[in-house]
């Protein structure tokens, strides 16, 4: 049972909710205003005037047809009443029935796409980007200029990997409302790792204008223009869908050997996995100053991936097979992003980078051995810069290498499958459990 002061404030809500529907919306304002008109009035009207015409319409005939004395009443009137009688005697009474009835329809589509709102940002939050992309689309369908919807697709998409469409998306839920922050922040972040920096810098930019103190856009605007002040000397090459940007004419010939390897790799990788993410990928070439400046990676990194590949270049002719395995490595963690940016624990991240770079397992097992202890995968689901010791991440890598080993010996393992369920799954544990192994399992070639 309502209260009746709380349900006077239910129907305030609702009412008001729906006016403000109505006001937001052409599609409701319309209707609300042309079809009431030309029911009740242009109606009428015309009516009136056919009425009082020399030759008013006959419509004794169609009166006689009626059954029974049903016409009776207006049979009795004056030819020429009979007309305006029928019509705004019997006829505009039902009509105004309809104009209640269809508001209530495009009302309930407004507050159907509401929920549909709804219902998406529940999905992006929960992670079903699927899901909230079908629901978004489907919005989008009865209200095709909302900037939150467009907002809403423009992360679903950016979530499956489909940066294209997440980017047109966006920029025409900016268009419909330029100071929608989210919208230029997620834009801005999506352009400049497909690597138009420029796109990202404008967009930040504008935002800038509508939200001048947002701490975040501005330093996130600053880091990017740092980059791309250490990159204004550097040249770019492109490939297929890589883009290797490196300084200098020494670095053209190792710019060059980077797309080919690449360009090789990634469909050893791809194939191995079982999906062929179609995102950009970019790789920096970088003088060893520049790369500990830019990436401030500890010193034991050989590169580095933040939704960028970044390389050192230093000794790379000296040792182009270490060149190579670093950049295979890192192009693991690009594939792996692109196809599920979230969710995957960094020791299958990193048993994965080293299996394609061409790890060996056997060194792994024995340094593990002599080792004579080992970390629980547990503790290995989040990043290795926090472990204390190198030893410590030395182990680390090798336990990363032995474990993805357990699964890569399943023959015919389709990896995608796993890697976007962990990406919708809120316990890595379980989700590899479901596929059929224990973190013990995992642990077996090394756990003492
Ligand atoms: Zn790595």
């Amino acid at each position: 049972m309502i209260a009746p002061a709380s349900r006077t404030n239910a129907i305030r809500a609702i009412a008001g909710k729906d006016f403000t529907a109505v006001r937001r919306s052409k599609g409701v304002m319309l209707p609300m205003l042309i079809v009431p008109f030309l029911l009740l009035v242009a109606l009428p009207f015309g009516v009136g005037l056919a009425a009082r015409s020399a030759h008013p319409p006959d419509v004794g005939s169609m009166l006689r047809a009626l059954p029974g004395g049903l016409a009776k009443p207006i049979l009795n009137l004056p030819p020429r009443e009979r007309l305006i009688t029928l019509v705004d005697g019997y006829l505009l009474a039902p009509l105004f029935l309809i104009v209640p009835l269809m508001l209530a329809a495009v009302l309930s589509a407004q507050s159907q796409v509401n929920e549909l709102n709804e219902a998406g940002w529940k999905a992006l939050r929960a992670g079903y980007v699927d899901r909230a992309a079908v629901i978004f689309s489907e919005a989008l369908k009865l209200r095709p200029d909302d900037p939150v919807l467009l907002l809403g697709a423009g992360a679903a998409a950016s979530g499956q990997g489909n940066q294209a469409y997440a980017m047109a998306q966006l920029k025409r839920a900016l268009e419909q409302k330029p100071e929608l922050t989210p919208a230029s922040r997620l834009l801005g972040q999506i352009a400049y790792a497909e690597g138009d920096v420029d796109l990202a810098l404008r967009t930040y930019e504008n935002a800038l204008k509508y939200a001048p103190g947002d701490p975040g856009l501005s330093r996130e605007l600053e880091e990017w223009r740092r980059e791309t002040k250490v990159h204004s000397s550097f040249d770019e090459r492109r490939y297929d869908q890589f883009r290797v940007l490196f300084e200098g004419r020494e670095e053209k010939a190792l710019a060059k050997q980077a797309t080919d390897i690449f360009h090789l790799a990634f469909r050893r990788i791809c194939t191995k996995l079982g999906e062929f993410p179609p995102d950009t990928i970019v790789a920096v070439l970088y003088t060893e100053q520049q790369f500990r400046d830019i990436t401030r990676a500890p010193r034991w990194s050989g590169g580095a991936y933040d939704g960028r590949i970044r390389v050192p270049v230093a000794g790379a002719e000296q040792h182009p097979e270490l060149f190579e395995r670093v950049l295979v490595h890192e192009l693991t963690h690009a594939v792996v992003a692109n196809i599920a940016p979230r969710g995957i624990p960094v020791w299958m991240n990193e048993g994965l980078a080293q299996y394609f770079e061409g790890a060996d397992a056997d060194k792994a097992r024995h340094r593990m051995k002599a080792l004579g202890q080992s970390i629980p995968l547990q503790d290995l689901e989040g990043s290795f810069t926090r472990l204390p010791t190198g030893i410590a991440v030395q182990a680390a890598y090798d336990e990363s290498l032995l474990a993805v080993g357990v699964i890569l010996e399943k023959p015919g393992f389709v990896w995608t499958r796993l890697l976007h369920e962990l990406e919708e799954s809120r316990s890595i544990e379980a989700t590899i459990k479901s596929f059929g192994w224990s973190y013990a399992d995992l642990e077996a070639p090394f756990a003492r």
